[in-house]
């Protein structure tokens, strides 16, 4: 070790020690939560989706949150990929379709939900039988379920994945296309892949306001979607102008701190309520 030599390598040593370590530990405790029959620390967050024209919600997205018991809140961003590369995604991410879909079939009005769903999950067969168990069990209409993917799927396992989505589209079950713009999807793949929704990424709508390019480019992109026959669904829209730029561009619907930040489950049950009222 010694003849390693310098300081820098073993101070690099050290930190990369560390940071496994403290990989391993979460991974354990990540672990260690699924593992647990009640998933009591892990909890959905709700956040509405709306029809850009009238305002009216349409759907909201589940999204994932863990508490751990002494770390507290870990991001999505820290955890989904853990649980990605553990494979322990494919247990929660059943347990998160399932909640999602209770919740939904309680509300009084036809909103969608929306379940992100990870690469890893579509590498089993059964998919779509699980899927359609669910709905069953929870009582959901099919079409009330849109499952969100992303563009990762269209890059390996490519045909497989493809007859995947269609089989669960034959049972009624709708598929988005999440985070459109910030990976490999090409148009040829927007052509090939059966999607219903596609989600414009929040990088596109950031620069709506002040860049003219950004404009056009989102204009072109809604004008393919429409012609392919997808609904666009705009994310991470935070301003009055962001939303009107949309508007007049003829995005049907969008999602962002502007319409509602992610809410948990009581609250959007009394959105539900209200819209109900207001019907
Ligand atoms: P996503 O599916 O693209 O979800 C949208 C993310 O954008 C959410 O982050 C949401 O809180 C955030 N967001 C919404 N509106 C705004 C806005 O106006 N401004 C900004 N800056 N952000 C906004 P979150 O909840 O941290 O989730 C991050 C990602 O984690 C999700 O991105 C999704 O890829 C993944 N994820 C969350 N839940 C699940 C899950 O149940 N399963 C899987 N496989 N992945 C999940
Ligand atoms: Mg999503
Ligand atoms: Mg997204
Ligand atoms: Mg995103």
């Amino acid at each position: 070790l010694k003849s390693r030599g310098s300081n820098a390598w073993q101070v690099f040593e050290q930190e990369m020690l560390a940071y496994q370590g403290e990989h391993q530990a979460l991974e354990q405790a990540l672990r260690h939560a699924v593992a647990d029959e009640s998933f009591s620390q892990f909890s959905l967050d709700y956040q509405p989706i709306c029809e850009t024209r009238s305002l009216r919600v349409i759907g909201c997205e589940a999204l994932l949150r863990w508490r751990h018991p002494e770390r507290g809140l870990v991001s999505p961003g820290e955890f989904i990929s853990l649980a990605e590369s553990s494979g322990l995604i494919v247990p929660l991410g059943y347990w998160v379709l399932e909640e999602a879909c209770r919740r939904a079939a309680g509300w009084p009005v036809p909103w969608r939900v929306h379940v992100n769903l990870s690469v890893c999950q579509m590498q089993n067969d059964d998919l779509p039988e699980r899927v359609a168990a669910i709905l069953a069990r929870t009582g959901l209409a099919p079409w009330r379920l849109v499952l969100e993917v992303t563009e990762s799927i269209l890059i390996v396992h490519y045909e497989r994945h493809a007859r995947m989505l269609d089989t669960l589209r034959a049972g009624g079950v709708s598929v988005a296309l999440d985070d459109f713009g910030t990976g490999y999807s090409s148009l040829t793949h927007l052509r090939k892949l059966p999607f219903d929704w596609l989600k414009l990424d929040i990088m596109f709508i950031a620069e709506l306001e002040s860049d003219g390019n950004s404009r056009e480019v989102v204009a072109a992109l809604l004008s393919m979607c429409h012609a392919l026959g997808l609904s666009v669904v705009a994310e991470g829209i935070e301003t009055e102008a962001q939303r009107r730029i949309l508007e007049n561009q003829g995005c049907e619907a969008m999602q962002g701190y502007l319409l509602g930040r992610p809410m948990p489950a009581h609250k959007i049950d009394l959105l539900a309520a209200e819209a109900q009222a207001v019907q």
